[in-house]
């Protein structure tokens, strides 16, 4: 049996009234690239940002290879341990602008995992050069197009080595020409064997690179399954409903 590299169980989170995580439970296979389809508003980046505990959940455990940190108890030291295990790509990219792109990449080296910067620039320089922007270590964010601050963003996020890399619709913000480049981007790291949590609603992506395809509605799970049983083959009503919509 393969090991398991991201188990989350039970995972509750309300903001006042609003209850968004239900008791989310999510497993994650090493190497496995998981996308999670959701409609809009159901606390897609809430689920994200409870994993690396930017946001607390108030019930339920996280797991990222073997370390288990319970939401509501975690201690900050365990907090930040089973932190430095993830890495996120943001929807909108969040790269600091005044700084250059190699600047941006080096931060978490340099400032969190306490790389020397002659290390952290030869590393940051290499892993840019993966993503196609070995030509722009010295721009700043400003100057590049939204497509290249992306691969930038998930430059940023591959670096640190995490056991697991999580995106929050790393797509969505762009204008359509440029969503192809970076989900090229994503599809070379996901070959390179690394565990990725995806949340996105490019449907072909997610049936083409992703092992597994979990759809979440109402803050729980709802299915999930090969890409050939949920996106193909959905059981439930409401996959069907939001498939069907996504797909006119
Ligand atoms: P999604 O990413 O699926 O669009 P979010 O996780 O961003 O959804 O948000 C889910 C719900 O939780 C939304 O109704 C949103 O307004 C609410 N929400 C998210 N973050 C906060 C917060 N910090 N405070 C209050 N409400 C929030
Ligand atoms: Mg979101």
């Amino acid at each position: 049996m393969s090991e398991v590299m991201v188990k989350c169980s039970q995972v509750h989170k309300s903001f006042g009234d609003l209850e968004v995580l239900k008791g989310v439970d999510l497993e994650v296979k090493k190497g496995e690239v998981v996308a999670i389809l959701d409609p809009s508003g159901s606390g897609k980046t809430t689920f994200l940002r409870c994993i690396n505990f930017l946001e607390r959940g108030d019930a339920g455990t996280i797991c990222v290879n073997g370390f288990t940190v319970p939401c509501k108890e975690g201690t900050k030291k365990e907090v930040m341990e089973l932190r430095k295990k993830t890495a996120m790509v943001f929807q909108n990219y969040n790269l600091f602008k005044n700084k250059t792109v190699i600047q941006n990449v080096m931060e978490g080296l340099t400032i969190v995992q306490k790389v020397n910067k002659q290390e952290a620039y030869e590393r940051s320089k290499a892993m840019l050069e993966k993503v196609g922007l070995g030509q722009r270590l010295d721009y700043y964010p400003i100057q590049m197009s939204g497509g290249q601050q992306q691969r930038a963003g998930i430059a940023r996020a591959l670096v640190l080595q995490p056991d697991v890399i999580l995106f929050d619709e790393p797509t969505s913000a762009l204008d359509p020409e440029l969503v192809g480049e970076v989900l090229e981007t994503m599809k070379e790291i996901a070959e390179t064997g690394i565990t990725m949590i995806v949340v996105t609603h490019e449907i072909s992506f997610a049936h083409d690179v992703a092992s597994k395809v979990v759809f979440m509605d109402g803050g729980v799970v709802v299915e999930q399954g090969t890409p050939e049983q949920v996106i193909d083959h959905p059981q439930n009503e409401r996959t069907r409903q939001f498939l069907k919509k996504i797909k006119e």
